[in-house]
């Protein structure tokens, strides 16, 4: 606005045109002022409103992507707590996988070790350390097959001892299993190379020995019936006394049913058994020379 034109209405106003009535042009003057004024203000006022609104807009988007932050945020722990829940369930269960696995690794040591032992019981006489029944059965099964090829003879022994049951009943059951730990070992001792002795149950052994000839085999039956007759065993101050009873079958013959050269010698064991035990029945098959 023009200050002087307001202090002064009747000083002539600089841009009049010469007559021209001096009062109307201030009275104009001063409208077009306050038009202008007015104009401008409003126009400031619409540049508020506009400015108004884009602080609106903005303080919106401002408020939304806070929202939005806090969203995120919130999923963001959420996610984290979730991760971190995993994490603590995949450790537990890597913690129970591996006991399990322990478990398990256990579990097969002991049925490495049961099978183990199963076979060692399946092939060895848990008492006497002997061959067992199947194992010395199987002996006598594939020597008696390879005669003529791998030996020239086999001899099948059936021992029994002789009144073992008063021996048992006299000085008891353990000293019983100690006579037989003791028939065993005189086995042992009396037994070379390519003979072997097998428990078949109860106080009845068997013994397979290869490339004798009936004398041979007959003096090896014999040892050990002796050896057995003149054993001192010492039990807990008792002497127990011991004798045994042999079937003796020897072939030159190939034989390959194993089951019937083992029942030939069971029979002479029997027979030598009603002839007064403490004795060996001998019975050749071939040339046993
Ligand atoms: P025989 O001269 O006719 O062979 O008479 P025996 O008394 O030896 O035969 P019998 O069949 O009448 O008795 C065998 C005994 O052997 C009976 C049984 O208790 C005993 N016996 C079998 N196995 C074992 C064992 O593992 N340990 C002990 N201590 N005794 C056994
Ligand atoms: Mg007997
Ligand atoms: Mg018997």
């Amino acid at each position: 606005m023009n200050a002087r034109s307001r202090d002064n209405p009747k000083e002539p106003f600089q841009g009049a045109k010469p007559g021209q009535d001096v009062e109307s042009l201030a009275d104009f003057s001063l409208f077009e002022q306050e038009k202008a004024v007015m104009r401008r203000s409003e126009q400031m006022l619409e540049a508020l409103d506009a400015v108004a609104d884009g602080v609106k807009v903005l303080a919106k988007a401002y408020s939304e992507s806070y929202r939005a932050q806090r969203r995120m945020m919130r999923m963001s722990d959420r996610m984290q707590a979730d991760l971190q829940d995993a994490n603590r369930q995949l450790r537990e269960q890597a913690e129970h996988l591996a006991q399990l696995n322990n478990a398990l690794s256990d579990e097969v040591r002991e049925r490495e070790r049961l099978t183990a032992e199963l076979e060692r019981l399946a092939l060895e006489d848990a008492l006497t350390g002997l061959f067992s029944r199947r194992r010395v059965m199987d002996c006598v099964e594939g020597m008696a097959e390879s005669i003529g090829e791998q030996s020239h003879s086999l001899a099948v022994m059936m021992l029994d001892l002789d009144d073992f049951k008063a021996l048992n009943d006299t000085h008891g059951h353990a000293a019983g299993d100690f006579a037989l730990e003791s028939f065993a070992e005189i086995l042992g001792r009396e037994l070379g190379a390519e003979q072997y002795a097998g428990r078949m149950g109860g106080e009845e052994f068997l013994v397979v020995a290869a490339d004798l000839n009936s004398a041979e085999a007959f003096a090896l039956a014999e040892r050990i019936r002796c050896a057995v007759e003149r054993a001192s065993l010492d039990w807990k101050g008792d002497q127990l006394s011991l004798a045994v009873s042999i079937g003796l079958v020897v072939t030159t013959d190939p034989w390959p049913d194993a089951g019937e050269l083992v029942a030939l010698a069971d029979d002479l064991l029997y027979r030598a058994k009603n002839e007064g035990r403490n004795r060996v029945i001998v019975q050749m098959h071939g040339q046993c020379g």
